[in-house]
């Protein structure tokens, strides 16, 4: 059997070979591989087709939430609501700014943060909210964006697992003030690198991340702000502009491998499935089913040649980078339930529907056998 593997860039790099081996070119013949013609490029095809106002390319996801959050005031004193349910990065960026990320439990059917807990974490000192489009799936951004408003806090989406994502047609990582998406090779728009960016409608954001991810300085050696360095290089640029056309039939094609795993799933009693909110359009960066004994089944999956993943085995609060926060084990139960049975399953654009049929015949051979 051929080996199915969890994640391939194989197909999509086929596709944009030609191409991306021409970009390549132009900037090393060009020689300027820093701030020039091709972040000014990218900047404005993401901005449109995002939808935002303004693109800004920097040097990661990580740095692009808290150069968000920064531009927007936030900082030492202030607390931050996030999920308890996230990739660690949406926690460390808010501590960089000096401000406390306050989690809120996930909703156990559709895994993302929990509007109607949002309200309970608020105190005088909550200053932002910080939703996570985790997988690709969408957060409740009518209900998150209420809230706000209500309380008068500002949003910074952590849009990393969902570019080209929407609810109610408007896209994710345009719903907060100021927002941060990652570019990391396996993202649903990947660099050959690392790689962010932020976006905004907010001019005065703009203008001062322009000049905070450059030492501060958006003239040569006048420095108005103490900035950090965080550029996203021409060489990105110029790859991520070719593959941008190309995202929204990717993101389709992980939409139909997704549609394929439910129909064949939805009937397994044993697997659980995220609840999809209405009006919304996952991208399915990634494909996790929440399922009991799962190293097991990690295990009879790689003895039939299919590779998994979790994403992501340890909550943040759980971790020792977090221990001196005293959050013990059972503050979250449905985030730990998460953390102990999600299992991700293989996807890509262009996996084909073979394979994902032979996964999930394994599954369910995995769960006859063990019953
Ligand atoms: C990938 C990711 C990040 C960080 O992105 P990098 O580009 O790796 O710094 C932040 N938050 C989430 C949820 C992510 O998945």
């Amino acid at each position: 059997m051929k080996p199915i593997p969890f994640y391939s860039l194989q197909a999509q790099h086929q596709q944009i070979e030609e191409e991306a081996k021409t970009a390549f070119s132009v900037v090393y013949n060009d020689s300027r591989f820093i701030l020039g013609d091709r972040l000014k490029k990218f900047e404005e095809e993401f901005a449109a087709y995002t939808g935002g106002q303004f693109c800004l390319g920097v040097g990661n996801g990580l740095d692009a939430i808290y150069i968000a959050l920064k531009m927007l005031g936030i900082g030492e004193g202030d607390e931050v609501i996030v999920p308890a349910h996230t990739y660690i990065a949406t926690w460390l960026a808010v501590n960089r700014t000096g401000a406390t990320p306050v989690p809120v439990e996930a909703d156990a059917q559709t895994w993302m943060i929990d509007a109607d807990l949002v309200e309970q974490a608020i105190t005088p000192r909550t200053k932002a909210i910080l939703p996570v489009h985790m997988y690709g799936l969408v957060c409740d951004m009518p209900r998150l964006k209420a809230v706000a408003t209500t309380y008068k806090l500002v949003m910074v989406e952590d849009n990393a697992q969902a570019t080209g994502a929407s609810i109610q047609g408007k896209q994710t990582g345009t719903w907060g003030e100021c927002n941060a998406f990652s570019f990391y090779p396996t993202k649903t728009l990947g660099a050959l690198g690392d790689g962010g960016a932020i976006v905004t409608d907010s001019e005065e954001c703009y203008q001062r991340a322009r000049a905070y991810r450059n030492y501060g300085s958006t003239v040569q050696f006048v420095n108005e702000v103490k900035g950090i360095n965080s550029r996203l290089d021409e060489l990105q640029a110029a790859l991520l502009s070719v593959k941008l056309p190309y995202l929204q039939k990717w993101n389709e094609q992980r939409r139909e491998v997704a549609k394929t795993y439910i129909e064949l799933l939805r009937e397994v009693e044993e697997v659980k499935l995220p609840r999809v909110l209405d009006n919304s359009y996952p991208v399915y960066h990634l494909f996790p089913i929440k399922i009991k004994k799962r190293s097991d089944l990690q295990v009879h999956l790689k003895h039939a040649g299919i590779g998994t993943s979790v994403h992501y085995p340890t909550p943040p609060y759980l971790q020792k980078a977090y221990e001196s926060r005293g959050l013990k084990k059972g503050k979250f139960p449905v985030t730990e339930a998460l953390a102990d049975e999600l299992v991700s399953l293989p996807i890509w654009p262009g996996l084909e529907k073979s394979d994902i049929s032979r996964v999930c015949d394994e599954i369910k051979k995995w769960i006859l056998k063990k019953n």
